[in-house]
C-alpha cells in the first residue's frame, strides 16, 4: 500500500480496544492514527513497543507490529530496536508508573542519545491496570489505594525532566484536546531525534481526584509566539503552577545517535572482518 493510500482504518487492529469507557487513552489512540495516516508511515515498517499497564496494550489495537514488553522497558527495548534497524518507525508507549517508576532511570540516556523514536507517555496519575495504586505523579495530597488518607511523596514532573535532560522534543497534550494531539503527534514523528509527548490522560475507573474535569480547568495552549528553541521559557512552562500548559515546549535540531554513528563508520573506517580489525591494533 502507498502511503498515499492509507487511511486510519489501514492502522486500526482487528482487536477493539477494551480499556474501560470513558478511559483517556482513547482520546489519543485515534489522533496516534490520524498522525501516521498524516505522515505516510507504512504499517508494514512500524513498531510499537510497550511496557505494562493500562497503556502496555496500545500495540494490540494497532495494525503495524507490536512488541508488549517488561514493566518499564519499553524505552531501551525500542532504542535498540532502532539502533538495529534505522529504516523502522519506532515507537515505545508507556504510563507514569512504567515510563516514571520502574521505568525513570532511562529517561537520561534515551534523552541525551537522541536516538530517533517517539515516546509516548500516558499519564493518569495512577496504577490503573493493578486497581488504584499512588504513582510517581499522584499529586498531594491525592488518596488511593495505597494512600487511603492521603499521598505524601512530592510527585514527579515529567516535562521538567526531560527538558534538564534536553531531550530534542518535549510536548504534551491532553486526551480531551485530540485536535491539538493529533498535531502534537504529527510533528513528533516528523522530529529528526527523540521526541516525547506526554499526554494527561485521566482514568475514569480509578482515580476519582484527577480527573477530565482537572484539566478542562487548568490545561493552557502554549502561545504561538513561545520560542521553541528557548529551554529556559521551557522550563518555566514546565515549572508554573498556575496552569498545566499544553503544546510544544521545546525542540532542537542536533545529530541524532543514528547521524552520529554514520559519522563515526567515516572516521574510523571500515574493516572487511574481525581479523582486519585487530591488526589495525598491532
Ligand atoms: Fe483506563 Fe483506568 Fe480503565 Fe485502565 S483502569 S483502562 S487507565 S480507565
Amino acid at each position: 500500500m502507498s502511503p498515499t493510500e492509507l487511511t486510519v482504518a489501514s492502522y486500526k487492529a482487528d482487536l477493539k480496544p477494551i480499556w474501560c469507557p470513558g478511559c483517556g487513552d482513547y482520546g489519543a489512540l485515534n489522533p496516534f492514527y490520524q498522525a501516521l495516516v498524516e505522515c505516510g508511515i507504512e504499517p508494514k515498517n512500524t513498531v510499537i513497543v510497550s511496557g505494562i499497564g493500562c497503556s502496555g496494550r496500545f500495540p494490540y489495537f494497532c495494525k503495524t507490529y507490536g512488541f508488549h514488553g517488561v514493566h518499564g522497558r519499553a524505552l531501551p527495548t525500542a532504542a535498540g530496536m532502532k539502533m538495529a534497524s534505522p529504516n523502522l518507525n519506532i515507537f515505545a508507549v508507556g504510563g507514569d508508573g512504567d515510563g516514571l517508576g520502574i521505568g525513570g532511570g532511562h529517561i537520561p540516556h534515551v534523552s541525551r542519545k537522541n536516538i530517533d523514536l517517539t515516546y509516548i507517555l500516558l499519564d493518569n496519575s495512577i496504577y490503573g491496570l493493578t486497581k488504584g495504586q499512588s504513582s510517581p505523579t499522584s499529586p498531594l495530597p491525592m488518596s488511593s489505594k495505597t494512600a487511603p488518607y492521603g499521598y505524601v511523596e512530592e510527585p514527579l514532573n515529567p516535562m521538567a525532566m526531560y527538558l534538564a535532560y534536553n531531550a530534542s522534543f518535549v510536548a504534551r497534550g491532553f486526551s480531551g484536546k485530540p485536535k491539538q494531539l493529533k498535531d502534537l503527534f504529527t510533528k513528533a514523528i516528523r522530529h529528526k531525534g527523540f521526541s516525547m509527548v506526554h499526554i494527561f490522560s485521566p482514568c475514569v475507573t480509578f482515580n476519582k481526584e484527577v480527573t477530565f474535569k482537572t484539566f478542562n480547568d487548568l490545561v493552557k495552549e502554549i502561545p504561538p509566539e513561545h520560542d521553541t528553541t528557548n529551554r529556559l521559557e521551557a522550563m518555566r512552562f514546565a515549572l508554573d503552577d498556575k496552569a498545566l500548559w499544553t503544546g510544544i515546549f521545546y525542540e532542537v535540531d542536533r545529530p541524532s545517535m543514528q547521524d552520529r554513528l554514520v559519522d563515526l563508520e567515516q572516521r574510523a573506517g571500515h574493516y572487511r572482518d574481525l581479523n582486519e580489525l585487530f591488526d589495525h591494533f598491532r
